[in-house]
């Protein structure tokens, strides 16, 4: 039996990769692009983001917020923004509503 919560240490390029296919809805330039997670109110980068999940292929991974016992998934992020917030959250809801 596989236990399925394991993060898995990933090389800079792999991790980047596997943060692109996850998490469609952003371009992921680097592991230093920042997201809020809405669930536990932090600012993550993706250095900081934990890739887990299975040992068969990125398929089976998922991605999760470093905060212990956060449970929020990618859906919960929202990009940081310092000015106009409340417009350009409001923006970002309607792209990912349908
Ligand atoms: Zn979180």
């Amino acid at each position: 039996m596989l236990s399925p919560s394991q993060p898995i240490r990933l090389a800079v390029e792999d991790k980047l990769a596997a943060l692109r296919r996850l998490d469609r809805g952003r371009p992921w330039n680097s592991l230093d692009d920042q997201l809020y997670c809405t669930i536990c109110k932090s600012v993550i980068s993706g250095r900081q983001i934990e890739v887990v999940g299975g040992t068969n292929g990125l398929r089976a991974l998922h991605l999760k917020c470093s905060t212990p016992g956060c449970l929020s998934t990618p859906a919960d992020w929202i990009l940081p923004v310092k000015s106009d917030t409340v417009r350009e959250i409001d923006i970002l809801f309607r792209d990912n509503g349908a």
